[in-house]
């Protein structure tokens, strides 16, 4: 049996690069940006008033100045026209294109406009060179960085794409994924179960995490039938990336997949981790490189092992920082005696000196996932200890409340 430090380190140890390819921007929420987003051009693109006003030269204000005609009003969109003379002003729009021959905005509240005039009507010693404009390439010039490749693409990094007419990007292709649940006692969702059966909910909640990354798996279910399990994994080991399977990899007489993967021909990389829940997690690939997490099929382990396991796994192979762990205070005594990792289920929430508390649940095990609802997160608690008090700080892995 292996540490959950060592199990962490070989699957690191193979993550995946599946490529890049090239989609339509408004499909790419979620995505992994591939490429940096450049301007296409200075921004802002031309000097603009941050305030709506007159548009005038510095010039006439040293020169004592306070009252100019105005020569035309110009709206946001329309071509610059050019302040000739230093009695004169253009009335100008926020956002429009300051004309190259104006230094100087006066805001409305500064002045009083009448016929055809604008009079300054505060002290023009306040007024500074250059005020109210926004000018020419101050944020970005033309071709810089606007957003750095390696990251999800946020709301915020669509309207950045939009505004460079970037409709078309590159993003981070997804491996093809499989969800497989096995157990003959666990039935479809839709279906009425008698007494001796479950209904399966683990594909479900796997496939929902995995939505976040937008990798859309397949599901499937199997008995816990030898044949049936050979001829599924065959088949699916020849058409999808990753395996991600949930039940019968523990010690049970009808817990046959283990042995199907390395009748298969799959190389087992661990079987086993000292860790509670998910103690039987298998995990193994193939030679063209397919990977296989099979989980046991307690629907906490099986959260608990996507959370600290495949999902940084999954970051990891699409070049994104991996989100988690976080740290948080302990807010109660916790003893276990087993000599595993122990990852806890708590309830997180933010002291009022910006400190990540994290309150243990009162559950029954790991076969108990009535509280996976009301959890927020795994703190992990290491298996050299068996007493853990409160104020002490570990990792936490948050599936809900940080995410
Ligand atoms: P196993 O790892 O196959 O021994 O499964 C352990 C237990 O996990 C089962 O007895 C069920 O209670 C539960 N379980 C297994 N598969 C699923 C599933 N697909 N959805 C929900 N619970 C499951
Ligand atoms: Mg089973």
């Amino acid at each position: 049996m292996i540490s959950v430090e060592e199990a962490e380190g070989i699957i690191f140890s193979h993550s995946s690069d599946y490529g890049a390819e090239e989609i339509f921007y408004e499909n790419a929420l979620g995505r992994v940006l591939a490429e940096d987003l450049r301007t296409d051009r200075h921004l802002p693109p031309f000097n603009r008033p941050t305030v709506d006003g007159i548009a005038l030269l510095f010039s006439s204000i040293e020169k004592g100045i306070t009252r100019f005609r105005i020569r035309a009003i110009q709206a946001a969109g329309e071509a610059p026209v050019p302040v000739t003379g230093e009695s004169e002003c253009v009335e100008i729009m926020t956002g429009a294109a300051l004309d190259t021959s104006a230094d100087t905005v006066i805001r409305y509240e500064d002045l009083v406009i009448n016929e055809g005039w604008a009079e300054i009507r505060t002290d023009p010693a306040t007024i500074r060179k250059g005020q109210n404009i926004h000018s020419k390439g101050k944020d970005k010039k033309q071709g810089e960085i606007l957003v750095p490749a390696h990251q999800s693409i946020t709301p915020a990094i669509l309207g950045i794409a939009a505004s460079v007419g970037k409709t078309i990007l590159r993003v981070r292709k997804l491996p093809k994924v499989v969800i497989i649940s096995t157990g003959d006692e666990m039935v479809s969702p839709e279906t009425a179960p008698n007494d001796f059966q479950l209904r399966r909910s683990n594909g479900t909640t796997v496939r929902s995490v995995l939505e976040k990354y937008k990798v859309s798996a397949d599901l499937l279910h199997l008995n816990d039938d030898p044949d049936e399990i050979r001829e599924a994994l065959r088949h699916c080991l020849e058409e999808y990336d990753i395996l991600l399977i949930c039940g019968g990899v523990s010690m049970g007489k009808f817990d046959f997949v283990p042995r199907v993967l390395e009748e298969l021909g799959t190389i087992k990389l661990f079987h086993k981790i000292k860790q509670r829940p998910g103690k039987p997690f298998w995990f193994g690939k193939t030679q063209p490189g397919r990977l296989i997490f099979a989980f046991p099929g307690n629907p906490v382990s099986v959260f608990m092992c996507l959370h600290r396991y495949f999902v940084p796994w999954l970051e990891k192979s699409l070049g994104i920082p991996i989100s988690n762990p976080v740290y948080g205070i302990l807010q109660n005594d916790v003893t276990f005696p087993a000599p595993l990792q122990y990852f806890t289920q708590v309830r997180l929430r933010v002291s009022p000196a910006g400190q990540l508390l994290a309150e243990t649940m009162d559950t029954n095990g790991s076969g108990d996932f009535s509280h996976l609802a009301e959890a927020h997160a795994f703190m992990e608690l290491p298996a050299d200890k068996n007493q853990f008090k409160k104020g002490e700080v570990y990792q936490v892995w948050p599936y809900a409340f940080l995410t």
